[in-house]
């Protein structure tokens, strides 16, 4: 496994290369990530990572400096999984010159997480097609953990042309539910035991509306007091049509409910696809 810092080295691994997976990442990579990389190594002969803590879609107010990094146990994973190449570049090396040049977004990403989140959607949409324009890989897979993200970056590669296949790969979660994520190891030992009833709020949702509850407003406004009463601050929890993400009518049938809260000082996201 061949690991290189900058864009010059990259390019010239990549010289003679075909078929290449592209997997991005924050780092600090558990089972979640593990799962994207199992998907490309099925799917692609050459599977890069990207590991990159991204400063354009972190708010000042925000974790990036405490974001959890791990190099060194992240590039053993990835060596256990055959991986062909990490990417891991050094800020200056992304970003020569300050990144005026960012994307604009359609309204979906002031949505949801881009209403708590003023444009983190801009910042991983374009570092995401930075990575594409460096990278060029034929496949690229993300997780639906991330549902607005992926949501965001199809219909990037759609309007923008990328000749990039878009993979997802469904959540990977703790043995109580909770789906993994870096963030997760911010939550202290009460706080991680607590942090399975957002799932659990979300499956409620889905279990109402498979006996034939459609009155999608009262389940959310239940599932915000299901969660408020055992002391999260809740974003939002809300019922999605799958296509859009706008929110559901009564006779959409593919559904998924999305939700952000807060433990203590964690913020968790979590989302459960459905079928009316
Ligand atoms: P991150 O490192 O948080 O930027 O995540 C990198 C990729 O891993 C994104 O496509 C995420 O959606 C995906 N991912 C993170 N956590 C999980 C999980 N628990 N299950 C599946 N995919 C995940």
């Amino acid at each position: 496994m061949k690991i290189v810092e900058t864009i010059a080295a990259l390019r010239s691994t990549l010289k003679n290369v075909q078929h290449i997976a592209f997997v991005p990442t924050m780092g600090n990579l558990h089972a979640g990530h593990l799962a994207l990389v199992e998907k490309a190594k099925k799917k692609s002969d050459f599977v890069v990572v990207s590991i990159f803590v991204n400063p354009l879609q972190f708010l000042p107010s925000e974790d990036f400096n405490q974001y959890p990094r791990s190099m060194e146990a992240d590039c053993k994973l990835l060596r256990s999984l055959d991986v062909d190449l990490v990417f891991a570049p050094d800020e200056k090396n992304l970003f020569p010159v300050q990144q005026e040049i960012l994307l604009q977004l359609p309204a979906v990403a002031d949505t949801l997480e881009g209403i708590f989140r003023p444009r983190f959607f801009q910042g991983v949409a374009t570092i995401v097609l930075k990575f594409f324009n460096i990278i060029q890989p034929d496949i690229a897979i993300f997780g639906k953990k991330d549902y607005q993200q992926l949501h965001i970056i199809r219909l990037m590669v759609q309007q923008l042309n990328f000749p990039i296949k878009i993979l997802d790969t469904e959540i990977i979660r703790a043995a109580d539910g909770l789906a993994l994520s870096s963030r997760n190891q911010y939550l202290n030992g009460p706080e991680r035991q607590e942090a399975c009833h957002l799932y659990q709020a979300l499956n409620t949702i889905v279990g109402e509306t498979a006996s034939g509850q459609r009155d999608f407003l009262l389940l959310e406004k239940k599932a915000v007091e299901y969660l408020s009463g055992r002391g999260w601050q809740v974003d939002y929890i809300s019922i999605v049509n799958r296509q859009t993400l706008l929110p559901a009518c009564t006779d959409d049938q593919q559904l998924a409910v999305l939700a952000a809260a807060r433990i203590g000082t964690t913020r968790l996201i979590d989302n459960v696809e459905f079928t009316c």
